[in-house]
Order: C-alpha cells, then sequence, then structure tokens
C-alpha cells in the first residue's frame, strides 16, 4: 500500500463553521483574483495549485487541474477528483478513470483528443474507518471553483462538451437537468458548439450487480457513441 500523504487538516477538528452554514469559506483570495492576466493552461494551472478559495483545499491533498490536449476536441467534466487522483493529482486516473477509458475506446474516441477536468478541483470526503468517502461539494464550493472551469473552458474550447454525472449537469446546464432523462441529448448552451451529459463512470461501478454493470456499460458507451459521431467528418 502506498503510503497516503497527510491532509492539511486532521479531519477530526470538522468542518470549517461557514461551510456548514451553506458557505464555502476558504483562506485565500477568490479564484477571479488568482487566473492570470494572460492566461494559458500551463499558467492556471500553476495559479490553481495554491488555491484556498474554498474550503476544499483543507483536507485535500492537492489541486487536481483539468489534463489533456490544449485544443482538445472533446471536454469531459465530472464532479470532483477522488481518492485515487487526490493522491496522484491527475484526474480520471482511479476505477472510474479506467473504465471511463475503456468506454471512451469502445465508443470509437481517441483519448488523446479528450481534456478531463471537474467541476471542483479538490476531493471532498468524510472518514469512514481508515477509508476516505467520496462527499459531494455543495453549490457555494462550485460556484467558488467554477472560474477555474470557465478558464479551462475558454481556453481549450472544445466542439463536445460532456458533463458526467448530475453534479456536473446541473452545475453547467441548470438544476432542473435531469441526466436520468436527458443523457445522451444534445442541448443548447452557450458552453460549446455542441453540449451533452451523461451518467458519471464511478455510477458504473457502484451498480449492484455484474448484469446490471453490463448494462450501464453499454448505455454509457452509447452515449459517448453519440459524440464520437459529433467528431466524425460529414
Ligand atoms: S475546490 Fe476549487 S475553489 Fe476550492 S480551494 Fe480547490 S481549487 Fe480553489
Amino acid at each position: 500500500m502506498p503510503k497516503r500523504p497527510a491532509p492539511r487538516q486532521d479531519a477530526k477538528r470538522g468542518p470549517d463553521p461557514a461551510a456548514v452554514a451553506g458557505g464555502a469559506a476558504g483562506d485565500g483570495p477568490p479564484v477571479s483574483e488568482l487566473i492570470p492576466g494572460r492566461p494559458t493552461l500551463t499558467g492556471v494551472r500553476e495559479a490553481a495549485e495554491g488555491c484556498q478559495a474554498c474550503d476544499l483545499y483543507r483536507n485535500a491533498t492537492q489541486t487536481v487541474f483539468g489534463e489533456g490536449p490544449g485544443k482538445a476536441d472533446v471536454m469531459l467534466v465530472g464532479e470532483q477528483p477522488g481518492d485515487a487522483e487526490d493522491l496522484a493529482g491527475h484526474p480520471f486516473v482511479g476505477p472510474a478513470g479506467k473504465l471511463l477509458d475503456r468506454a471512451l475506446t469502445e465508443a470509437g474516441i481517441d483519448r488523446k483528443v479528450v481534456y478531463v477536468t471537474n467541476v471542483v478541483k479538490h476531493f471532498k470526503w468524510e472518514p469512514r474507518g481508515k477509508r476516505r468517502i467520496h462527499e459531494k461539494p455543495n453549490s457555494a464550493e462550485i460556484a467558488a471553483c467554477r472560474p477555474w472551469l470557465e478558464t479551462e473552458l475558454a481556453l481549450v474550447r472544445p466542439r463536445v462538451l460532456v458533463c458526467l454525472g448530475a453534479t456536473a449537469a446541473q452545475a453547467l446546464l441548470g438544476r432542473s437537468f435531469k441526466v436520468t432523462q436527458h443523457r445522451g441529448t444534445f442541448v443548447p448552451s452557450s458552453l460549446a458548439p455542441r453540449v451533452t451529459a451523461t451518467v458519471h463512470p464511478s455510477s458504473i461501478l457502484r451498480a449492484p450487480d455484474e448484469e446490471s454493470r453490463r448494462a450501464e456499460m453499454r448505455r454509457f458507451v452509447a452515449d459517448l457513441g453519440r459524440v464520437a459521431a459529433e467528431l466524425s467528418p460529414e
């Protein structure tokens, strides 16, 4: 077992009072003040390393910024880095990331044309025994982190934007967007020429049995297949 880096704050100290109140009180300036005047992906990624704009940085190991080509055809946006991503410092490298890689391959999307990122860049978790269990970021934390995502979108300018899971979809497409109802459909949005949503790959891993996992994987690959069709030359 690799040694887990110590969190920046002992989880036993409890959450920040402002976070309990639904805020996202960090200890640093807002993200808008951290973004370089002439942003580049490298410059923005470096600036995000020291971000303390919301409370999430405290219990996480490091900022996990988006990764992929500077002019990617496709941007995939998830909710937040998970346990493995927090330790590695890279997005979608854990079990859900490996499943995503497999699904992209099956859908015929070259991983090299894909930029992957999350709506928040620090891992939010709660202790359960020795494990760190994913906890959903609240709307204040998502709002605090949003300028990083907007800057990624402005720099990468993907042809197709894909929200992975309800948190990303509702953050980017509005709270009334229901992934269960609208997955795989393209919706009008100013964020990219083509915008869609599907499930988060971690939900497939949580399927109750092998049969439903296979069925969910087929649906996920079908959704990504619609993205692949958008990339094909006419
Ligand atoms: S989650 Fe986003 S806004 Fe909050 S500290 Fe991390 S990078 Fe900054």
